[in-house]
């Protein structure tokens, strides 16, 4: 089932007299279950489209569908409700909390839910990802994957569709990048969602059901 659409869309930054089309009508489309990664050099627009797919920025023209709806069509608090539970973000330096314990940072995205079930999915996912004897760590004391699992793990506390990751493996190892890749993948058949990822990491293709280029704005 098809999740993400974006049909024609076009993506303008305008800086006082600079103008950048950072998409130039971008078509391209997402269902459950897969993995697309979207490669590409720095400055193709990669971040541009995972942030329009992620409701935080707008096309300039254009259409984005989730969900076969039309996300211009969405109300403010439609928004704020997708954003919060429809996405999950991965994102290359964790962005985990470093006062916070591991389960505390998987739990802070479902903070509106009483705090026994929040409490027992942070620690289930925390399982799935192989980090059950790491609950009371900080980021600290953690290596770099095992702090991606939990960001992946938090991600994934609000049961989303869809699966944004930007450069997930970017600050790890090789070998520490590929249990991320194989975590995911499995995440994706178990949970059914749509993962898009974008990078510039060529080990990412191997991972991925289907790989789309990118190159000035521009779909290859
Ligand atoms: P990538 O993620 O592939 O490195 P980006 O999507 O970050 O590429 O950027 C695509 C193009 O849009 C670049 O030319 C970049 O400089 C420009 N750009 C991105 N964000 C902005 C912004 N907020 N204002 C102006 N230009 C931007
Ligand atoms: P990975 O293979 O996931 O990258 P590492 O080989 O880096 O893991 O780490 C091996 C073990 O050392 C892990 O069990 C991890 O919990 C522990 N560890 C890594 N960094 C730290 C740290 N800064 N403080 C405490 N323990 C650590």
């Amino acid at each position: 089932m098809t999740v993400i659409e974006l049909e024609s869309v076009l993506k303008r930054y305008e800086n006082g007299t600079e103008t950048v089309d950072a998409l130039k009508g971008v078509d391209f489309e997402a269902s459950r279950g897969e993995m697309v990664t979207v490669i590409g050099p720095s400055g193709s627009g990669k971040s541009t489209m995972l942030n329009m797919i992620g409701l935080l920025d707008t096309p300039t023209r254009g259409a984005i569908r989730l969900d076969g709806r039309e996300v211009t069509d969405f109300t403010e608090d439609e928004l704020t409700e997708e954003r919060r539970s429809g996405i999950g973000f991965v994102f290359q330096d964790f962005h985990l909390l470093p006062m916070l314990t591991a389960t505390e940072n998987v739990e802070l995205p479902s903070m509106w839910d009483t705090a026994v079930d929040r409490r027992d999915r942070a620690v289930d996912l925390l399982g799935r990802v192989g980090l059950e004897d790491r609950l009371n760590h900080t980021p600290d004391q953690l290596s770099g994957g095992q702090c991606q699992r939990v960001a992946i793990a938090r991600s994934l506390i609000n049961e989303p569709d869809i699966l944004l990751a930007d450069e997930p493996t970017g600050n790890l190892d090789q070998d520490t990048g590929r249990t991320i890749l194989d975590e995911l993948t499995r995440l994706k058949e178990e949970e059914n969602v749509a993962i898009v990822s974008v990078t510039h990491d060529e080990q990412m293709v191997e991972y991925a059901d289907r790989v789309v280029r990118i190159v000035d704005g521009v779909i290859q």
